[in-house]
């Protein structure tokens, strides 16, 4: 048949076409270029678990890198974690430049000013994961518990915390061990609802949001349930 060849050579052509579409229609994929959130977490829990045993490969490091990511960013996770000295995203999951989309404050807050951080990268940067870290012996949590006048605006950080030690109390056993697992959820949670824009991501399947806390003495990232 005459036509045979040009019916061959139109769905060539159409199998990229026909790819994205695909990419764009499965509701686990990310952005068509990026990670899954599945695959996204499964890097952030190699990585922490090369941290833990010692074998760091410090990728995206390099100056080439650097280099490369001067023109664009497209980071496979947001985290949101405590401005704590002892641990940094980019240490504890051994990633590198243009990896993580990070934002930090004393006892990871939630503001309008972080979610919108987080929307940017998730709405623009195409971010397909959202971790909310806490730590172990987090300052900010131990002022809360403690209570009292924290004074000057430290006092705000703890005001912010006072529903989640009243959470942490309710539940019973060591408030501060408490208190770090429920702020770390309950951020992860306000955010997989947040609208207009977190929420639509998650229902679309586009978006994952997970808590975390890490320890500071072993350095593995646990995932809270
Ligand atoms: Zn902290």
């Amino acid at each position: 048949m005459k036509s045979s060849p040009s019916l061959f050579l139109r769905a060539v052509a159409l199998i990229p076409i026909f790819a994205s579409a695909v990419a764009f229609a499965n509701p686990a994929a990310g952005s068509a270029s990026g990670p899954t959130p599945e695959a996204a977490l499964r890097l952030l829990l190699e990585g922490n678990q090369r941290f833990i045993q010692g074998t760091v490969r410090h990728p995206h490091q390099t100056a080439e890198r650097r280099k490369e990511t001067s023109a664009g960013q497209a980071p496979f996770a947001v985290v949101l974690t405590c401005a704590d000295s002892r641990l940094s995203p980019e240490i504890v999951f051994d990633q590198g430049l243009g990896d993580l989309f990070v934002v930090r404050n004393a006892g990871n807050l939630l503001s309008d000013h972080v979610i919108g951080s987080i929307e940017y990268a998730v709405e623009h940067l195409h971010a397909p994961l959202i971790v909310v870290m806490g730590h172990t012996r987090c300052g900010a949590v131990a002022a809360a518990v403690a209570g009292g006048e924290a004074g000057g605006h430290v006092q705000s950080i703890v005001d912010s915390l006072a529903f989640v030690v009243a959470a942490a109390r309710a539940r019973g056993g060591d408030t501060a061990d408490q208190a770090e697992q429920i702020n770390a959820r309950m951020s992860a949670d306000a955010l997989a609802a947040s609208d207009p824009v977190l929420a639509k991501a998650v229902a679309a399947g586009k978006l994952k949001v997970v808590g975390a806390r890490y320890n500071l003495a072993t350095g593995v990232v646990e995932w809270l349930p």
